[in-house]
């Protein structure tokens, strides 16, 4: 699902924060863990009762369980390391019926189901498709042919549910991130995803060069607007006044709630001469556009494009900091911060 850079912190630290935020880690881990446990029990007691094969088998498999799961810790990159997971659990269970026999393939439920939160779904499915095909192409596997059709079907059966956990988890994740990141009432971004991306076009910035500006938007005299029409009204004027900016920006700039009638436009591979350009042309086609209940909605704004030597909050009060020069001139304007 996701990539993790090292972060700060300790070798330790970093692992447990992985384990609470990155849900596919996690699961490798616990599932790893669990798997390597179980298998070496039955490696152990496949040694004692002298049956080589079977020891060998198992614990090919467990250090295959414990190379995935180092590749994962080492390299942070958990979805690659999920996909090969996947074909871990299917190769062991595949190479434990052809060595061991029927009774492997009851490991086959759990694997069948467990690739779906191991690897991203599709590639579950091929897998458990590949899998089930290999199983029921060893015939001698089988007592009668009402066995490969109940195999079969139970099979088909347990990939699907795992197929339909697997879509019905991402989809309510994606629902979660969204209701985290956006504003309720606007559905403008919200302050803490702004920051995010804040940081990210800071170390953008600062890796690459890319060009960054940042415009801070205030409403004018909304108070007025608030207490002679009530607080409806004022949230209709909200969510239209975001709906407006929403559709004069470019898909690439992002649009965030910075608080009350306070709203942020970032502008991506925006330099100086751009940023003039871009922003005065979105303030003349927005501000005064929108009919609020006691007239046309104003706003005035204030510019910067980031510095290279700035931190978030620098940059974010140079804007401020103009946006305080428009409304002392006159509201309904625009003003650039000059560098700091
Ligand atoms: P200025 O031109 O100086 O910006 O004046 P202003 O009245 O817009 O500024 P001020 O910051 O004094 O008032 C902002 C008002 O925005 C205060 C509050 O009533 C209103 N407000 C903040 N959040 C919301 C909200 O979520 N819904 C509504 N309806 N009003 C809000
Ligand atoms: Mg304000
Ligand atoms: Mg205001």
């Amino acid at each position: 699902m996701s990539k993790h850079s090292a972060g700060p912190g300790t070798w330790a630290q970093r692992i447990r924060t992985r384990l609470q935020t990155d849900f596919q880690f996690a699961m490798i881990i616990a599932f790893g863990v669990l798997a390597s446990v179980a298998i070496l029990g039955f490696a152990i007691f496949r040694f004692l009762t002298g049956y080589w094969i079977g020891t060998l088998v198992n614990l090919g498999i467990m250090l295959l369980v414990l190379g995935v799961m180092s590749y994962a810790v080492l390299t942070g990159r958990s979805g690659r390391a999920g996909a090969l997971f996947a074909l871990v659990t299917a190769l062991g269970v595949y190479s434990s019926a052809l060595a061991m026999g029927q009774t492997a393939l009851l490991w086959s439920y759990l694997v069948f189901w467990i690739n779906f939160v191991l690897a991203d779904r599709r590639w579950a499915l091929v897998v458990n498709l590949a899998l089930l095909i290999g199983l029921v192409a060893n015939q001698h596997l089988f007592d009668s042919g009402t066995e490969v059709i109940t195999y079969l079907i139970t099979a088909v059966l347990s990939s699907a549910f795992g197929y339909i956990f697997a879509y019905r988890l991402a989809y309510q994740q994606e629902q979660l991130e969204l209701m985290a990141s956006r504003d309720p009432l606007t559905q403008a971004g919200n302050r803490r995803s702004m920051r995010r991306e804040l940081v990210r076009a800071l170390d953008d910035h600062a890796r690459t060069g890319r060009a960054y500006t940042l415009m801070l938007l205030d409403l004018d005299h909304f108070k007025e607007l608030n207490d002679t029409y009530g607080h409806d009204a004022g949230d209709q004027a909200l969510r239209d006044f975001a709906d407006l900016l929403a559709t004069h920006i470019r898909t690439i700039d992002g649009l965030f709630r910075f608080g009350g009638e306070e709203f942020v436009v970032l502008f991506p591979d925006t330099g100086a001469e751009a940023a003039e350009r871009l922003t005065r042309t979105l303030h003349e086609k927005t501000s005064g556009s929108l009919n609020g209940p006691g007239g046309l909605l104003h706003f005035s704004a204030g510019v910067a494009v980031l510095d290279g030597d700035e931190d978030m909050d620098a940059w974010i009060r140079r804007a401020d900091r103009a946006l305080y020069r428009a409304k002392k001139n006159g509201r309904g304007r625009l003003e650039i911060s000059s560098r700091s």
